[in-house]
C-alpha cells in the first residue's frame, strides 16, 4: 500500500479542489419540477444541489426523484411537473463538507457519493467536491510517485 501521507495534496483543503459555486448547475427553492427537469436535462447531470435566494443549501434534486412523483399507475402523469415545488421531493439529509476541511474527508466522501456539496463557516453553498476531482488529483499524484 502506498502512503501518501507526506505528500504535499494531504495539506490542502476540500475549498481548493471543489468546482466554484458559479459554475455549478443548480434549483432554487420554489422552483418548480418542470424547471428541475430543464435545468437536469439541458446540463446533462442527474443530480443537483437546491439553494435559496441566499446561497444556502436546502437539499439535492435528482431526476429519479422527479420521475418517481410522476408515476402514475398508468402512465407518467407529466402535467403535475407544473405544480409541485422542488422542496417537496428533493433529498434534504445530504452529507456536506465545509470548504476549510482537508482533502481527505473529501475523499472518503465521494466513495458513497458522486460529489458532496461545499459550505463556508456562514452557511453559504460555495461549490461542490467531485469524483472527478479527486479521481484526476490522484492520477496526478501517482505519475509524480513514478517518475
Ligand atoms: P463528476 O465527478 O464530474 O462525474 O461529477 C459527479 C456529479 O457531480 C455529477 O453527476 C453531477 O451530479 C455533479 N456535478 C458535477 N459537475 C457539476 C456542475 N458543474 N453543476 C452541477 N452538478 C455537477
Amino acid at each position: 500500500m502506498i502512503s501518501l501521507q507526506s505528500d504535499e495534496l494531504l495539506e490542502t483543503t476540500v475549498g481548493q479542489h471543489m468546482i466554484e459555486a458559479d459554475k455549478v448547475a443548480h434549483v432554487q427553492v420554489g422552483n418548480n419540477l418542470e424547471h428541475a427537469l430543464l435545468v437536469l436535462t439541458k446540463s446533462g447531470y442527474t443530480a443537483i444541489p437546491v439553494l435559496d435566494a441566499s446561497f444556502r443549501l436546502h437539499g439535492l434534486i435528482g431526476t429519479n426523484m422527479i420521475m418517481d412523483k410522476i408515476f402514475g399507475l398508468e402512465r407518467i402523469e407529466f402535467e403535475k411537473l407544473e405544480d409541485i415545488h422542488v422542496e417537496e421531493v428533493m433529498l434534504t439529509d445530504i452529507p456536506r463538507l465545509n470548504i476549510s476541511e482537508p482533502i481527505l474527508k473529501g475523499f472518503g466522501m465521494v466513495i458513497n457519493h458522486a460529489f458532496i456539496c461545499c459550505e463556508n463557516d456562514e452557511g453559504v453553498f460555495e461549490g461542490i467536491f467531485t469524483r472527478r476531482v479527486v479521481l484526476k488529483q490522484f492520477n496526478k499524484y501517482i505519475r509524480t510517485l513514478n517518475k
